[in-house]
């Protein structure tokens, strides 16, 4: 789908990481965007930086009247053509852990962000994709993210894992619901990539991870997810499929 001056984008985590690249990225290719994060303070100093056609909109993914804002937003700002849930927590925790049991909570929290958030995303977004007149059939696209941990998720990722093998078994049946409204649905499941997401561990850790890439042997850059999801964008035939974009890592148990 060629992106126009009436193009919108709506991106959730927008804020940070592969949220912000892609931002800039759709930003760049002459969308107009809506950075819909729960962090206003980043949110609202990209939106800033970018200037004009690009809001700030404070959401919790998990809320239907907040990201029904967000969507409105974006219709102020022309036609909800694109929409990229890049969201999520990594929350860790064992099943069983030196203070027992996982407190289901968390699970329940991490599941709630990532999977029915990326949900609610969804459902809302195509609805008003929905209204948009098509151009060559096509009425607009989602890309979900979820990661390679759904496939091979580590220990201390029975929640993450969890919730991003959900969301790689909603895109078929996403794609399958929505295309007699001419919108598709992709997913990128991304391997280790250098975002504030992994700030929190040492520069030994990381390396260690890089090393553990066969090629290109280094971790992913943002910018990289965002190019990514702009091809998807752009190329109408990619439609109900899950891309890994990993160095053809596949991680080990620990
Ligand atoms: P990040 O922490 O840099 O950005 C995540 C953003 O999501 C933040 O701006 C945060 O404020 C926002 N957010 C969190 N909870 C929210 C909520 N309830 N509602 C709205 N916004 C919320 O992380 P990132 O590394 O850019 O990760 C983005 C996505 O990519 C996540 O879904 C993550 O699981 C996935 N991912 C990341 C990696 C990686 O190595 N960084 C690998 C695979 C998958």
């Amino acid at each position: 789908m060629k992106l126009t001056s009436s193009s919108v984008a709506l991106v959730t985590g927008g804020a940070s990481g592969l949220g912000e690249a892609t931002v800039r990225r759709l930003h760049a290719a002459g969308a107009a965007v809506v950075v819909a994060d729960l962090d206003p303070a980043r949110g609202s100093a990209l939106v800033d930086e970018l200037g004009e056609r690009a809001r700030f909109v404070r959401t919790d993914v998990r809320s239907p009247e907040e990201i029904a804002a967000a969507v409105e937003a974006a219709r102020e700002l022309g036609e909800l053509r694109v929409a990229v849930t890049c969201a999520g927590v990594a929350t860790p925790g064992r099943v069983v852990g030196r203070k027992g049991p996982l407190d289901l909570d968390t699970f329940r929290t991490v599941l709630d962000i990532n999977l029915v958030g990326t949900f609610n995303v969804l459902r809302l977004a195509a609805a008003a994709m929905a209204d948009n007149e098509p151009v060559d059939g096509d009425r607009g696209v989602v890309v979900m993210t979820a990661s390679i941990a759904a496939y091979d998720g580590q220990v201390g990722q029975a929640a993450y894992s969890s919730s991003k093998g959900g969301i790689v078994g909603l895109t078929l049946p996403a794609a399958r619901d929505l295309a007699q409204h001419g919108i598709r649905v992709m997913t990128i499941a991304p391997g280790i990539v250098e975002t504030p997401m992994l700030a929190t561990v040492s520069e030994e850790f990381r390396e260690g991870l890089a090393k553990g890439v066969p090629f290109p042997q280094r971790l992913a850059r943002p910018d990289e997810y965002a190019q990514l999801a702009l091809s998807i964008v752009d190329h109408d035939y990619l439609n109900g499929e899950v891309i890994r974009m990993d160095g053809s890592l596949r991680m080990a148990p620990r």
